[in-house]
């Protein structure tokens, strides 16, 4: 087909259809770890079909420019999949969000130019869709940016605070918003839209730098939401409704996910976005006490947990980092065939990403049916036997439930504590992702093995008495 040449409209419109839908049903089956691969699978399906129908429309200039960027495109975004490792998953969202919304706000500044270079005044409701959608990509794409240096430690996790610091981000917004609705009721002068691009950049830079890395996961689920609110803008500007709809499942499961994940830690939105988590407190107990712990060896644990009745397993990211997760499903189908009930807890934020716990005993396939939320869990630990924590160690620290100085205060955690025997499986004595040491390591009913969480739950596996 040669540029510009319409394939009949109702060959795009029926891809954008399948499109759509296809979009929705992936939301919906990504909801649960068993219909999950699905929800993946249909959402690649869903951008290919958007992507046929694009380039079946009239407005295409030029094929050839469409496909040296769909190569470089290619060319970032392959290498970024294969090479990116699993536990780095949140940096390479909070980049692919960056990217996203980058692109969003180009094609807003791009609408705006063209207009006035053609002569075309805006609409009001155009101008408004570009000002939202420019505004929302380019401070999301900047904030992204600043996410991912948190999450990379290329920039310091902890919050950057200064007094009169929410004052001064909440003044620029407020400045940004009147060039906006300038823009909006009349045609402004020339200097209006880059100022308001510049401070819509600036303002993505600051509105991160007080945020802890603890809150990361939910910054970026919020920006995840932003970007689609960004392309559901663009969507309206260009008359687009499968940008419409695919931006406002983006920006509402994004939504959804931000307020999931602010509801397992035990935080407000407000107090996400301004409250500084994460800063070193005065008082809290931030630093490795030299306390004895006691601590046992594969054998003993092997013995330990082939005489419990019930064990609760709760993976962290230190089980991501050993990727101990086949050796834990050798562990766990050994320990089920000498009769002991063997269940696992998932903490909403164990790990580094949402998900992410489920993701890998899904790929080690450990039945869904033994895998537990929080909520559903919690009351269990204490007719526990053992509760086994494998390279977990925020989402089991009891301070967060009475500890008002500690960081991490307030976090709905796992109460591995209650069970009988506590067995944790880590390297060291090193803090976890909030930097803050755990006094459940010092309980007396703790035994920690240390080590790495492959090598060690293998030996153990390999340590359980015989099965007669
Ligand atoms: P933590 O980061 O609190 O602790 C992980 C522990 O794993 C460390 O103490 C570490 O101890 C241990 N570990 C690391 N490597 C290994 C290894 N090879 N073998 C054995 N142990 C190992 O993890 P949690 O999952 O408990 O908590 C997640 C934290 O991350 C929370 O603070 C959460 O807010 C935050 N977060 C969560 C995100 C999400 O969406 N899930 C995203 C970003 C942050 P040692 O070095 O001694 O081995």
């Amino acid at each position: 087909m040669t540029p510009g040449a319409e394939a009949a409209p109702g060959i795009w419109q029926a891809a954008y259809i399948v499109a759509a839908l296809t979009i929705v049903l992936s939301i919906k089956w990504l909801s649960s770890p068993v219909t999950a691969r699905r929800g993946v699978i249909s959402g690649e399906f869903g951008l290919l079909f958007a992507i046929i129908g694009t380039l079946l429309r009239q407005e295409v200039v030029s094929f050839e420019w469409i496909l040296v960027s769909m190569a470089i495109g290619a060319a970032i975004g392959a290498p970024l999949a294969y090479l990116m490792p699993m536990t780095a998953v949140p940096q390479l969202t909070a980049l692919s969000h960056a990217f996203g919304a980058f692109a969003a706000a180009l094609v807003g500044t791009a609408d705006y130019y063209k207009a006035i270079a053609e002569g075309h005044p805006l609409t009001g409701a155009t101008m408004c869709a570009i000002v939202i959608e420019t505004v929302l990509g380019y401070l999301t794409c900047t904030a992204s940016v600043m996410a991912f240096g948190k999450l990379q430690e290329i920039i310091p996790t902890r919050p950057m605070t200064y007094k009169g610091q929410n004052f001064v981000n909440l003044t620029l917004f407020a400045i940004a918003v009147a060039l906006g609705a300038w823009m909006i009721y009349e045609p402004a002068p020339p200097w209006v839209f880059p100022a308001y691009t510049g401070l819509s950049l600036l303002f993505g830079v600051l509105l991160i730098l007080p945020i802890g890395g603890g809150d990361m996961p939910t910054v970026i689920a919020l920006l995840n939401s932003y970007a689609g609110a960004a392309c559901c803008a663009m969507g309206f500007a260009l008359g687009n409704r499968l940008l419409i709809i695919a931006g406002a499942v983006n920006a509402s499961s994004g939504f959804i996910l931000s307020v999931i994940m602010c509801k397992a830690m035990n935080r407000s939105f407000t107090n996400v976005l301004f409250g500084a988590f994460g800063q070193v407190q005065e008082g809290g107990s931030t630093k490795a006490a030299q306390r004895p712990v006691r601590s046992a060896t594969a054998e003993d644990a092997a013995q330990i947990l082939s005489s419990a009745r019930k064990v609760i397993i709760v993976p962290g990211y230190g089980m991501a980092v050993a990727q101990a997760q086949h050796k834990l499903r050798e562990l766990s189908d050994s320990l089920v065939k000498r009769g002991v009930d063997v269940q696992f807890a998932i903490h909403p934020v164990a790990g580094r990403m949402p998900g992410h716990m489920n993701v890998l005993l899904a790929e080690a396939d450990i039945p869904y049916d033994r895998l537990h939320e929080m909520e559903d869990i919690n009351q269990d630990f204490a007719e526990t036997d053992v509760a086994l924590v494998i390279g977990a160690n925020d989402v089991v620290n009891p301070a967060a439930r009475h500890d008002k100085n500690s960081p991490i205060y307030g976090m709905p955690i796992l109460d591995v504590d209650k069970a009988q025997t506590v067995m944790v499986i880590k390297r060291s004595m090193n803090p976890g992702f909030a930097g803050i040491d755990n006094e459940l390591y010092y309980m007396p009913r703790t035994l920690m093995l240390f080590g790495d969480a492959k090598a060690v739950v293998g030996e153990i596996a390999k340590e359980l008495p015989v099965h007669a």
